[in-house]
């Protein structure tokens, strides 16, 4: 991966997508503490732009954007001297490709929405702190390949392959990796028979036991579909064979994910369960300063547990090593009947086993394409998106 990036104390200039989402408000808050060392350029929100707006009159951005058009046009956009707005996807794309003076763009928009813009800053050769599971598991041999192309480099902010991208640290170089080891936490069902999971509510299935997160990502956390978009994240980030990729339940989420050699050891990364560092470390990679996130207490006993999942349980987990193994437009298919299946459950209109059931039948049945274009994988999101649409009505 990445030889340094930067001298020490060069001030890092930003772009934060999604600045009103809840990897969003970390960053600033990281931001907010690390002063001189990190200027916020511009940020973007969807729809929330009463936020936004009060997110700009304090960090005073070259520009925001609205990627909303139709929220944008409607918004009475008040004064923001030395702010210049930005309405729609499209003039924030075309920024991304032109503002020289960015050095990093934090990718922490929801779902594969994301994928023109973090492939922008990708070709515009920035440094990119991919937060957006969603685009990778979409298109990630495609992204992968954007990135160097130009020189870019991706720095993963999902605390998990944040975690393998500093293990991978301790040794030479892919061929001395023997596997990865993802931890998830289980979720707020970690112990929850099957049938139990039939009735579970919304509300229930946000309620995270460790994490506090954005609705998609924590409805994906219950149903362990987070799992299973990391381990095809991770098969792309780090150009492992889906064999190498292992899944460990780690309840209490302080070992973030584990990396183990061919001699046999393990190296883990730990810390209490805070976004804030993962992003404070892909913000300012290579270096290190004290941060806000909070520290691990070695003065009071703790337990760290690790169990082997329960597929049989979890069914996600099993989509997330096929759709590894078979690549091509498989990935773009199950994020799209992903989040498809997780919008109407949280609009109650179908169960909580439901959104796995569905996502593998649309998996099954989908035309499957081995090497797609861009404009392919696009084309299977939509088709898929439809195909989940007609299986839920
Ligand atoms: P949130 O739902 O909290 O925030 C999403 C952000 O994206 C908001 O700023 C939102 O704007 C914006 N957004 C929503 N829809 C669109 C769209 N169609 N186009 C562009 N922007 C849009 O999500 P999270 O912060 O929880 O997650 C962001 C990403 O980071 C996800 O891919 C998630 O998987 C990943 N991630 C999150 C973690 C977490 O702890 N939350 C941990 C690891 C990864 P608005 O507010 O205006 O709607
Ligand atoms: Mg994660």
């Amino acid at each position: 991966m990445p030889s340094p990036l930067r001298e020490s104390g060069d001030q890092v200039v930003v772009a934060i997508l999604g600045a009103t989402g809840s990897v969003g408000t970390s960053t600033l808050e990281v931001a907010r503490h690390l002063g001189e060392r990190v200027r916020v350029e511009g940020m973007s929100a969807h729809r929330n732009l009463r936020e936004l707006v009060e997110l700009a009159r304090e960090f005073r951005p070259a520009w925001i954007a609205a990627t909303d058009d139709e929220a944008a046009e409607r918004f009475r956009w008040p004064a923001l001297p030395g702010t210049e707005v930005l309405r729609g996807e499209s003039e924030l794309v075309l920024r991304l490709a032109d503002d020289a003076s960015l050095t990093t763009v934090v990718a922490a928009m929801v779902g594969i929405a994301g994928l023109r813009s973090t492939l922008a800053a990708l070709r515009a050769g920035k440094i990119v702190a991919l937060a957006n599971k969603e685009t990778l598991v979409a298109a990630g041999p495609l992204v992968m390949e954007a990135a160097r192309e130009s020189g870019a480099v991706i720095l993963p902010v999902d605390s998990e392959h944040n975690a393998i991208f500093q293990c991978l640290a301790a040794c030479q170089g892919p061929k001395e990796v023997s596997r990865v080891i993802l931890t998830a936490s289980g979720g707020p069902f970690r112990d929850l028979p099957r049938e139990a999971m039939n009735g579970v509510t919304p509300e229930q299935a946000l309620a995270h036991p460790n994490w506090e997160m954005g609705q998609k990502i924590s409805v994906d956390s219950a149903t362990m579909m987070n799992k299973a978009l990391e381990i095809v994240e991770a098969r792309w980030l780090f150009d492992l064979s889906p064999d190498q990729i292992e899944v460990v339940v780690h309840p209490q989420s302080i070992v973030h994910s584990m990396v183990e050699f061919q001699d046999g050891c393990v190296i883990a990364q730990l810390s209490p369960p805070d976004m804030r560092l993962p992003i404070q470390h892909a913000l300012l990679y290579p270096y290190r300063v004290p941060g806000p996130a909070e520290r691990m207490d070695f003065a009071r006993p703790f337990r760290l547990e690790f169990h082997p999942p329960d597929i049989g349980r979890f069914p996600a987990l099993g989509l997330g090593y096929q759709v590894a193994r078979r690549g091509g437009t498989a990935g773009s298919v199950l994020n799209a009947a992903n989040e498809v299946a997780v919008h109407a459950f949280l609009e109650n209109r179908i169960g909580f086993n439901d959104i796995v059931r569905v996502v593998g039948e649309v998996l099954a049945q989908h035309p499957f394409l081995a090497e797609p274009t861009i404009e392919e994988v696009i084309a299977s999101d939509h088709r898929a998106r439809e195909e989940t649409g007609n299986w839920l009505a």
